[in-house]
């Protein structure tokens, strides 16, 4: 059953006196039950702000967000709020997202509360993703960085999410812990039967938990893939360059190839392909006219 459909999303940012900023330019994307989709792309290419308008954070400027069957882009803010309770975030910074002077038990007792859930307890939940129950009692400081990231996976579970999404969850953690967190996210939502939007600019994390994968480049989906395939035969320029910049992604042992250039400004993108700046395979088509959106989003595969 697909949970999420994003369909060709458009989010701006403004601040007064500047021109607006379109950091979503028509992306589309699904998630279905029990499925993992990763989200990646350089910082900046707008995948957080992507995944903070499905959580109604901010605006969507065009374009359709449906979540469990529901078109939530059409509802007023209270009927959105409730339509989006099912849509529970972890953030990037695990110091940020606890607050400090609440024992962490208490703020994992919300979620359960939110859910309804009185048989549960804080503990628990601690002890479902990994830490001792008896740890409810501690405040976020008595936590490590990986610890507290764990707090977050367990009080956003406890609101029995229908999606979870991590908006970047382990950069701001230890190599060591990386990988750990992703995998304990990833079991989770999938044992509890909901979807899981990972975003990551880390691509072998990714590819460790990911079912699908959906590459974004300066506000737009540009490939998108069961990750196997992707990972094994990248067909967007983007995604090869994303690829070849992962050490060893080939297992042959080469060094990374950093992506040559820099991400354009977003308040005044390049015409046409938004990448072909930084294109090796750049056609005359490709500064003139933006290919249509697809699988591969690129003129080198133009749909049938
Ligand atoms: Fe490169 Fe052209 Fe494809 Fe864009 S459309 S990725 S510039 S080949």
């Amino acid at each position: 059953m697909t949970l999420l459909t994003v369909d060709d999303l458009v989010v701006d940012h403004r601040t007064p006196g500047r021109p607006a900023v379109r950091a979503v330019a028509g992306a589309s994307l699904s998630v279905a039950a029990g499925e993992v989709v990763g989200l990646v792309g350089e910082s900046g290419c707008g995948k957080s702000t992507l995944a903070r308008a499905v959580c109604g954070l901010v605006p969507a400027g065009g374009g359709t967000i449906a979540f469990e069957g529901g078109r939530v882009t059409r509802l007023g803010l209270r009927r959105r709020d409730r339509a989006l309770t099912k849509i529970q975030m972890v953030f990037q910074d695990p110091y940020a997202s606890l607050n400090p002077r609440r024992r962490v038990g208490a703020q994992i007792a919300d979620g359960l509360e939110v859910a309804g859930d009185r048989e549960t307890t804080p503990g628990g939940m601690l002890e479902r993703v990994g830490l001792p129950g008896r740890m409810a009692g501690r405040y976020p400081h008595e936590f490590s960085g990986g610890q507290r990231q764990r707090i977050a996976i367990a009080r956003a579970l406890a609101a029995r999410p229908s999606l979870l999404i991590g908006d970047e969850p382990i950069s701001a953690l230890d190599a060591s812990a990386q990988a750990q967190v992703a995998t304990l996210m990833r079991d989770l939502a999938v044992e509890s039967g909901a979807g899981l939007l990972f975003i990551s600019h880390d691509l072998s994390v990714v590819r460790l938990i990911a079912d699908r994968i959906a590459v974004m480049y300066l506000g737009k989906i540009v490939e998108t893939g069961p990750t196997a395939e992707v990972w094994a035969n990248p067909r967007h320029p983007y995604t090869q360059a994303l690829l070849r910049a992962v050490p060893e992604a080939d297992g042959l042992g080469r060094l990374p190839q950093e992506l040559a250039g820099d991400v354009p400004d977003p308040a005044d993108p390049p015409p046409g392909c938004r990448f072909h700046p930084r294109c090796p395979a750049a056609m005359d088509v490709c500064a003139e006219r933006e290919p249509a959106p697809g699988p591969v989003s690129c003129w080198l595969y133009p749909p049938a």
